[in-house]
C-alpha cells in the first residue's frame, strides 16, 4: 500500500490550498516544498482579494461574479488576513469618462450582491481626505469596496490548517525524481537526507517550475506553458488616508497604490513574459520607472526609481496558447498509471475554489468526503470580519504592554491564536529577547514550532514584513537565536 493518497510538489498557494482541501476530505496527504512555504510567486501577488474591475471591462461578467463570491468567502474564513478597504479611483479627463467609471462600479456592486461591504460613492476630492495626496486637477473620484490580503501568511495558515487535518508538510524538501507505475514513487532531498515516498496520485503545483518539473523530474510530456513575471515596488508612505488608490495608466492598465505595513506604500503591478531561472526573479529598472511614472501622474509627492525601498517579484506559468491568465488544472490519467494533476497560475481570490475543484478530480479514483473549505475558518479566523477592531481591543486589554500598532499586527497575523503566541505574558520581558521594536523570542519560537520557519527571511518577509524596519544588528541577533533554537 502507498504511503499517501496524494503527494503534492510545491508549497505555494495552489499546493497548500490543495493540501488543506484534500486532508479535510479524508485523504492522506504529503506536501513537499523545496524552500519555504510561499517563497515562489505566492509572496508576490498584488495582494488583492477582489472581483477584478478590469475583468468587467473585458465583459467577463460570470468570472467577476464568481470572484466576488469568493472574495466574500475569503473574508469569512480569513477575517484576520483579509481586510476590507475603500478603493479610490480618481477620474482623469484623458482616461475613462466619469459616467463610464460610475456605471462600471454600479455593475460591479450588482454582481457582488449581498457582500455587507459599504457601497460605492462619488467623492468631491477637493474637500475629501482622499484628495489630499492627489495633484490639483483631480476633482472627482469614485470610492468602492474590495479587500486586500497578506498573501504569504495566507499560504502559511493554509498549510497550518492542512497539517492540523493530518497533512504531512515538508519544507526544505526538493523532489528530484518520480517514477510512475500504478503508484508514484518519489525521491526527495528532505533537509539534506534522501527520502523515498510512495503515493497513489501526484500533484505538480510548482508554479513557474511546472514545465521543468514535468520534463526533468516526472519525465512526462510537459504542458505548453509560458512564464509571466509580476512585480511591485515598496516606497515610503505617499498618503495618509487608509484607501487603496486605483490609477488609470495611459496604456489602459489599472495601477494600484496601497497602504503597506503602516509606514509604506505598495505600488503595482507590472507583468511581462519571463525567461530564466524562476528562483531568481528580479525586477528591471524600466519596470520600476514605469510604476514610479504611473504614481507620479496622480500623487503630489513625486518618486524616482531610487525611492523604491524594495521590489517584489514572482513568476508563474500560464497556458501558452491562452491570452487569459486564469489558473488551470490538467489531469493526466491512463490505465495502469497513477494519476497526475498539474495545477498552476490563477489569482489569490479564487485559490480556495480552484483547489476544491482540482481535488474533486480525484473523486473518480477514491472516495472522499464532500467539499468543506468555503465555510470553515483558517486557524485563528473564528470571528466575524466586522469584529476585527474589537479583537484588537480585546488583545490590548489582555496583554496591556501591547501598543496599538503591535496588537493590530499580531491580530492580523494570528487572529484568535495570538493567545498561543503571547501566552500568559504580563510584560514584554516575559516574551524573551527582542529583535527590533516588535518581534520577540516567543513569537519566533512559535513560528519555528508551529509554522515551519527556519531562517530569518522566513520570519521577516513571509510570516511578517518586519524585515522592512529591522536594523541589521537585530537581524544578526535573530539569525543567531534561530540557529540555536533549531
Ligand atoms: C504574472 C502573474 C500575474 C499574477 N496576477 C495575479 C493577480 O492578478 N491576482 C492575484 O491574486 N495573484 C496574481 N498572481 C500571483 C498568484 O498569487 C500566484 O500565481 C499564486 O499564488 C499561485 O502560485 P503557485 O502556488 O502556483 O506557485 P508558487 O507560489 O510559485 O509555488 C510553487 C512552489 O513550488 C516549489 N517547487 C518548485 N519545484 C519544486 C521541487 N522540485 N520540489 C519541491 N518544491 C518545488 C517552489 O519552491 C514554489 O514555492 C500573479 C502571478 C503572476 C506570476
Amino acid at each position: 500500500m502507498a504511503d499517501y493518497d496524494v503527494a503534492i510538489i510545491g508549497g505555494g498557494l495552489n499546493g497548500t490550498s490543495m493540501a488543506r482541501d484534500a486532508a479535510g476530505r479524508g485523504l492522506r496527504v504529503i506536501l513537499l516544498e523545496q524552500g519555504d512555504l510561499g517563497s515562489g510567486a505566492s509572496q508576490a501577488s498584488p495582494r488583492l482579494v477582489h472581483g477584478d474591475l478590469a475583468g468587467l471591462e473585458r465583459r467577463r461578467f460570470f468570472r467577476v461574479r464568481r470572484a466576488l463570491r469568493e472574495r466574500d468567502v475569503m473574508l469569512r474564513i480569513a477575517p484576520h488576513l483579509v481586510r476590507p478597504m475603500r478603493f479610490a479611483l480618481p477620474a482623469h479627463a484623458e482616461e475613462r469618462p466619469p459616467w463610464q467609471l460610475r456605471s462600471l462600479l454600479l455593475l460591479y456592486e450588482r454582481l457582488a450582491s449581498r457582500s455587507g461591504l459599504p457601497r460605492s460613492a462619488t467623492l468631491d476630492v477637493t474637500h475629501h481626505p482622499v484628495g489630499n495626496a492627489l495633484k490639483r486637477p483631480f476633482g472627482t473620484a469614485f470610492e468602492y469596496s474590495d479587500c486586500v490580503v497578506d498573501d504569504s501568511r495566507l499560504v502559511v495558515l493554509t498549510a497550518v490548517d492542512a497539517a492540523a487535518r493530518g497533512a504531512d508538510i515538508r519544507t526544505g524538501a526538493r523532489v528530484t525524481r518520480a517514477e510512475r507505475g500504478e503508484t508514484w514513487r518519489l525521491v526527495a532531498i528532505d533537509r539534506g537526507y534522501r527520502r523515498v515516498i510512495t503515493a497513489r496520485s501526484l500533484v505538480n503545483a510548482t508554479g513557474a517550475w511546472t514545465a521543468s518539473v514535468a520534463d526533468t523530474v516526472l519525465r512526462v510530456p510537459a504542458p505548453q506553458l509560458a512564464t509571466v513575471q509580476i512585480s511591485q515596488i515598496v516606497v515610503r508612505r505617499l498618503f495618509d488616508c487608509n484607501n487603496v488608490y486605483v490609477f488609470q495608466n495611459p496604456d489602459g492598465q489599472l495601477i494600484f497604490a496601497s497602504p503597506y505595513e503602516r509606514d509604506y506604500t505598495l505600488i503595482g503591478s507590472v507583468s511581462h513574459p519571463f525567461k530564466g531561472d524562476p528562483a531568481i526573479v528580479a525586477m528591471g529598472v524600466r519596470e520600476v520607472a514605469y510604476l514610479c511614472d504611473a504614481a507620479n501622474r496622480y500623487f503630489r509627492e513625486q518618486i524616482a526609481p531610487a525611492d523604491a525601498l524594495r521590489t517584489i517579484s514572482g513568476a508563474n506559468s500560464v497556458v501558452a496558447s491562452a491570452r487569459r491568465r486564469d489558473g488551470a488544472a490538467l489531469l493526466d490519467y491512463r490505465r495502469g498509471k497513477a494519476p497526475l494533476l498539474t495545477v498552476f497560475g490563477g489569482d489569490v481570490t479564487t485559490s480556495r475554489r480552484r483547489a476544491e475543484r482540482a481535488v474533486s478530480e480525484f473523486t473518480r479514483f477514491y472516495p472522499m468526503t464532500p467539499r468543506w473549505t468555503a465555510t470553515v475558518p483558517l486557524p485563528g479566523g473564528e470571528f466575524a470580519w466586522q469584529r476585527f477592531e474589537t479583537e484588537v481591543d480585546i488583545a490590548r486589554d489582555r496583554w496591556r504592554f501591547l501598543g496599538e500598532a503591535q496588537a493590530r499586527r499580531l491580530v492580523a497575523a494570528y487572529g484568535l491564536n495570538v493567545k498561543d503566541v503571547l501566552g500568559d505574558a504580563r510584560e514584554k520581558a516575559d516574551l524573551g529577547p527582542a529583535f527590533g521594536t516588535e518581534l520577540t523570542g516567543a513569537e519566533v519560537r512559535y513560528l519555528m514550532r508551529k509554522e515551519w520557519a527556519r531562517f530569518p527571511d522566513d520570519v521577516l518577509w513571509r510570516r511578517s514584513k518586519l524585515g522592512l524596519t529591522m536594523p541589521q544588528a537585530d537581524r544578526d541577533a535573530l539569525a543567531a537565536f534561530m540557529a540555536k533554537a533549531d
